[in-house]
């Protein structure tokens, strides 16, 4: 790994400045310092290993707190202990030190995460953190000195942030390929979800490709508009605007087992209809974008306007209106707040109350000494990814381990994981202790890391507690043309309905037909139970493959577009493989494919989210999780870097 002060890879960042501020200035900006990644950056940076000081380490559990959880005494001795190493750099020429050897990285990084042993880690970290350095995930082979001569055409499916990240890899390799995408302009989720409040929950220098990183971040954590944006730029620096097809919806996709090509029948903006032929296929759909509207009775009945948040109706003026809103998950805990101060009253139906984590900078710009931390101090913002990879990755994952040597039950499948609790339901009592008659509705009786955790500074309980708020838990009867009765018969009367009420995610590559091998149509193999390999790849189904297909979903909050650049990265050694052995198609074996899921299973099943009866978008609804990831982040890193021949079968 080097850390050079002139090469940048990333379009977004520019190059690192030389320091020539005062000390009073660097001073200043360390005011405003990430403290967890600030000292391994340090040490990184000039080969001073004794910064590492273990009476400065902060708790990795803690990363997210102010400070990241250490005493103000500490935090004030790790900055200054900073200046002075900065000075240092400074007066030296902001001259970086040579890279450190791989027994000095290791020590850097296992002070940071707190003595976890990381060796295994240590390739993984060159790639996802690109220290500055070469996109390393980049594919090492080109299409026409592999397979000099083959015409090989890849169609994906979705202009979002795995589409987009699977078209610049094929570019990489000089595989054509086409982009279709049933919206009108690029970044998928973020293209679609434009309610009020919409913003990423992960820290961005997280929530961002490895190879397009920026240090010029607005927000810890962005909101729509910039995350849309970045995929705009994204599309645009790469090169891959000019090979989408917007407004085009696919309808269904067929495998000729005869021409060992894929027909893909699409819907254009106008009506018509074609059909385009590949000999890939990628589906780069998502996993949140067909909206799921509930099924309470009379639900078509009501008269005023009604609609779902990923389908935000600006027209309807809320404005001193009475609203409903249905659902108290990511998207309306998100919504809810912005909308209560326009509104005239506000009823929050809510069915289950989800864990709320204390984040007080979730809102927050990025402060301007931070900036110019980033901007000057060689490694620091991707130090700073790493904690977030971190603490929110393999890191937590043993607090939503089951322990059975712990008595799992609905309260806590282990001791870390009551100690979560605990923590998390002293800052929901600090938050609403001055509201008996809220508290109860809003601790949730389910263990943490069950459902989706959802960050908060505060702002949730400042909008329950507001006079035009008010937080209905009872159950919901039926919708009536005036409002909502609920199941002991009160009726309440409305103006709007919003729907909060999530996604159909088990139904991937819904609504689409998709058939493979022999006629055998997707949904009907699956029979409600998606399953791939990887989550990429369906036996069945030769040269199709998924991106954030089946469970390769996280509940902790590591990032998908780690999985995605995962999968993808699998989706071109799959392609490599075929047509450097002089074949056209590939596809994994059954058996692969059902021990793989059987693993997935039993794992999933000794996880919170697999252990716990609450309702959850992660299961589908035979309650098999079918979204997510129950292995470390390294797991599927290790899994995915290069296919082995052993499992798949080739074709052609
Ligand atoms: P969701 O998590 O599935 O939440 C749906 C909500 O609707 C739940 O509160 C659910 O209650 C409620 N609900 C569903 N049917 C109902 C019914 N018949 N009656 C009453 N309530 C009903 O959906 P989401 O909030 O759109 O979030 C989905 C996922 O999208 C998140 O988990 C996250 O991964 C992603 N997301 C991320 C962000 C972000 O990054 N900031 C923002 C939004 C969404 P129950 O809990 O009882 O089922």
């Amino acid at each position: 790994m080097s850390v050079t002060a002139e090469s940048s890879p990333s379009p977004f960042v520019r190059d690192i400045e030389l320091i020539t501020a005062s000390d009073d200035e660097i001073r200043r900006a360390l005011d405003d310092a990430e403290i967890a990644p600030l000292l391994p950056a340090l040490a990184y940076l000039t080969g001073d290993l004794t910064v590492l000081r273990e009476d400065l380490r902060p708790d990795p559990l803690l990363f997210a707190m102010p400070q990241a959880g250490l005493s103000d005494e500490q935090a004030a001795a790790v900055r200054a202990l900073a200046l002075e190493t900065l000075i240092r750099y400074r007066d030296d020429g902001s001259r970086p030190a040579p890279a450190p050897s791989d027994g000095q990285l290791l020590q850097i990084l296992e002070f940071t995460v707190g003595g976890v042993p990381m060796a295994p880690y240590l390739p993984l970290l060159e790639e996802e953190l690109a220290y500055r350095g070469e996109d390393r995930r980049a594919p090492g082979w080109q299409l026409d000195e592999l397979a000099p001569g083959v015409d090989f055409r890849v169609l994906i499916i979705g202009a979002g942030m795995s589409g987009l990240l699977t078209a610049h890899r094929l570019q990489q390799a000089g595989v054509p390929f086409v982009i279709v995408d049933k919206n009108a302009g690029v970044g998928g989720t973020w293209w679609e979800n434009t309610y009020p409040g919409c913003r990423v929950d992960n820290p961005n220098h997280n929530y961002s490709y490895s190879f397009a990183q920026r240090h010029d971040w607005p927000f810890h954590f962005s909101t729509q508009d910039v995350l849309h944006r970045y995929f705009e730029e994204c599309a645009d620096v790469f090169g891959i605007r000019e090979h989408i097809q917007f407004s085009t919806e696919v309808l269904s996709a067929e495998w000729s087992d005869d021409d060992l090509t894929w027909s893909v029948h699409v819907r254009r903006a106008d009506g018509t209809e074609e059909t385009l032929v590949a000999d890939a296929v990628v589906s780069a759909v998502g996993q949140l974008n067909q909206p799921r509207y509930p099924d309470i009775e009379g639900r078509d009945s009501f008269a005023g306007p009604a609609f779902h948040s990923a389908r935000w109706d600006s027209s309807v003026d809320l404005a001193g209106k009475r609203v409903a809103v249905i659902g108290t998950g990511a998207s309306a805990m998100q919504l809810i707040p912005e909308i209560a101060p326009i509104v005239g009253e506000l009823t929050v139906f809510q069915r289950t109350p989800a864990w709320i984590a204390p984040t007080p900078d979730y809102h927050d710009p990025i402060a301007d000494g931070l900036r110019w931390l980033y901007a000057h101090v060689p490694s620091y913002s991707e130090f700073n990814r790493f904690c977030i990879f971190w603490a929110m990755g393999d890191g937590a994952l043993a607090n939503v381990t089951v322990d059975p040597a712990y008595g799992p039950t609905e309260r806590a499948v282990s001791e870390m994981n009551d100690v979560m609790r605990l923590l998390l339901t002293e800052y929901i009592t600090a938050e609403f202790g001055d509201r008996p008659d809220l508290l109860p509705h809003v601790v949730p009786q389910y263990p943490p890391g069950s459902k989706r955790g959802i960050r908060d500074n505060g702002i949730w309980a400042r909008t329950l507690k507001r006079d035009n708020v008010r937080l209905e838990t009872e159950r919901i009867g039926a919708i009536t043309e005036q409002g909502i009765r609920m199941a002991d018969g009160t009726e309440h009367q409305f103006d709007v309905i919003i729907y909060g009420t999530g996604f159909k995610a088990s139904e991937f590559l819904t609504p689409m037909r998709v058939t493979g091998r022999g006629g055998i149509e997707l949904h009907e193999q699956w029979q409600g139970e998606a399953r791939a390999y990887l989550g990429v790849a369906v036996p069945g189904f030769p040269n199709l493959f998924c991106l954030y297909g089946p469970n390769t979903n996280i509940v902790i909050n590591g990032s998908i577009v780690y999985f995605s650049e995962c999968g993808v990265r699998f989706i071109l050694g799959l392609i490599e493989q075929a047509l450097g052995s002089g074949k056209r198609a590939i596809e994994v074996k059954r058996d692969v494919h059902d021990d793989f899921n059987e693993q997935v299973d039993e794992a999933n099943s000794k996880m919170a989210w697999g252990f716990s009866t609450v309702s959850s978008w992660y299961k589908n609804d035979s309650g098999r999780v079918a979204q997510n990831w129950p292995f470390t982040l390294l797991e599927y890193w290790q899994r995915t870097q290069r296919p082995d021949p052993a499992e798949f079968d080739l074709l052609g």
